[in-house]
């Protein structure tokens, strides 16, 4: 960006939302992987004009642009890898409106999910998806990287509760897609195109969502196993019970040992933990379910049953699933933290393969996620000053991923594909998805002004 593009920037949103110094560029440089690269200038739009009229100056002198909500992508999806401005969405924060008979909500991208979820709880609705970053990430965030989470077995995701957007495409035309309808199938589905593009193909700038009545009664249980496969098979008859639960959560033996020597948590020294949470609109209905999941942990030789008696022991089931992550971040200075998913037959396979490849490469690590839904969260720890661990953990992610692939998964099944995993797309896409994808990104953005450097398609 030269001085009079910054100073055109300046313009269009006011000096009070423009910033170049050296303190925004360096916190903008990063979110919350291990990759980073500075731009050089942040803007904080306030309108969608605002965002159109930049996006066509940035069409015009040629300067990357990178939208921005929380900064929370675990992917580098929101490091600017070819400099330009960084869009910073998150003052474009205000809920539009609410239609409890339409059961819909409209917001704008920088509205926090936490902020919708408060103004939801008092009128017994919700918006489901749940993102373990839901106190900061932007709902704009959200949709772009199509976002789920803990509860995504039986909820689904970002993409489920999307009904309409307001889209800047990159060379600044405004665009609106979907529909107010709850349903709808005409023309093109291109709400979809745009939810889970990582910022790649328009900037989202208002949204329609399908909000849901929140559950009454929910049941939560916690159940260890001496061994991986005990507890795979639970999950296999979980699955085949015909029981939903809201949440099945698994953690590996090195996740319990960590929170066990790095936590000070009291949990038993087994190979395998599941986390169980039934709900429904009654009691009756979450206790229905979990009277089933209780029988099947009994027959399955579960070494440990601990049901929650009280709001205080459900948060204390949760407190070890809760705090794996970082727990076990405490490890070494730097971490790798994937979210690799596979159809739930293959669990198994994906739990003891990773575990194979990253032994072999002596480096600390955890394998916890979603059981429910087939998607873990292996995280390797390593120190990024140390060159060998550095090739080694790069080496364990490789083949993480190449197993991944080779067992009917996917790279991704949340955090999105950013600068993390477009090395790897290849992988999971054959060359003719690749070139529509890559086709689709040259006819919206012919000028690759919008994220380049992103999920492989600058070419
Ligand atoms: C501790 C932690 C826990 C997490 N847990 C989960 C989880 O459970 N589930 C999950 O899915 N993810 C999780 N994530 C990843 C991350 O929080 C999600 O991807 C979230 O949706 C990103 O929201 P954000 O507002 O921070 O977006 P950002 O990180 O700012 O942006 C993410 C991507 O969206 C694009 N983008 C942002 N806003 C717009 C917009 N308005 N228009 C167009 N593109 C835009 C950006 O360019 C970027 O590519 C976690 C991250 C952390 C740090």
């Amino acid at each position: 960006m030269n001085a009079n593009d910054k100073q055109a920037v300046k313009d269009i949103v006011g000096a009070e939302n423009y910033s170049d110094s050296l303190i925004d560029l360096v916190t903008y440089s990063y979110d919350a992987s291990d990759h980073d690269h500075r731009p050089e200038a942040a803007a904080w739009p306030t309108t969608t004009d605002q965002v159109a009229a930049i996006l066509r100056l940035a069409n015009a002198s040629r300067f990357p642009v990178t939208p921005r909500g929380a900064g929370t992508s675990l992917a580098g999806g929101v490091v600017p890898a070819q400099g330009g401005l960084v869009l910073d969405l998150v003052r474009m924060n205000r809920i539009l409106a609410v239609n409890i008979v339409d059961r819909q909500v409209v917001v704008e991208p920088g509205v926090v999910y936490a902020d919708l979820q408060k103004l939801l709880a008092p009128q017994g609705f919700c918006f489901p998806p749940d993102p373990a970053s839901g106190k900061v990430c932007t709902i704009g965030g959200n949709v772009a990287t199509n976002a789920g989470g803990i509860r995504g077995a039986k909820y689904g995701v970002t993409r489920d509760y999307v009904l309409a957007l307001e889209v800047v495409l990159p060379d600044g035309r405004v665009t609106r897609t979907g529909s107010r309808c709850m349903k709808s199938v005409s023309g093109f589905d291109l709400t979809r195109l745009f939810v889970g593009s990582e910022g790649v193909l328009g900037v989202i700038t208002e949204i329609t969502l399908k909000i849901s009545p929140k559950p009454l009664a929910s049941r939560t249980c916690q159940a260890s196993f001496a061994t991986l496969d005990q507890a795979g098979r639970a999950v296999t008859a979980i699955m085949h019970s015909g029981v939903v639960p809201s949440v099945l959560e698994i953690m590996d033996q090195n996740t319990i040992r960590v929170l066990r020597e790095k936590g000070g948590m009291d949990l038993p020294p087994v190979n395998a933990m599941l986390l169980v949470e039934t709900d429904g609109y009654t009691a009756g209905e979450a206790d229905y379910q979990m009277d089933r999941v209780l029988e099947i942990f009994r027959q399955g030789g579960a070494q440990t049953i601990d049901m929650a008696q009280s709001a205080d022991q459900v948060e204390a089931l949760w407190a070890a699933r809760r705090k794996a992550g970082s727990t076990a971040g405490q490890l070494r200075p730097y971490n790798l933290s994937e979210d690799v998913t596979v159809p739930m037959s293959q669990l198994p396979a994906l739990l003891t393969g990773i575990a194979g490849i990253v032994e072999g490469y002596g480096l600390p690590f955890v394998v916890f996620g979603h059981a429910g839904d087939g998607n873990l969260h292996p995280k390797i720890m390593y120190d990024r000053r140390d060159p060998e661990q550095v090739t080694n953990v790069h080496k364990a992610a490789d083949e993480i991923f190449a197993l991944t692939c080779s067992l009917g998964g996917t790279l991704t099944g949340e955090h999105g594909v950013g600068l993390a995993k477009a090395p790897y797309m290849h992988l999971e896409h054959d060359a003719n998805a690749l070139e529509l994808m890559r086709s689709i990104k040259r006819l919206l953005d012919p000028n690759n002004i919008l994220n380049p450097g992103k999920m492989n398609l600058d070419v």
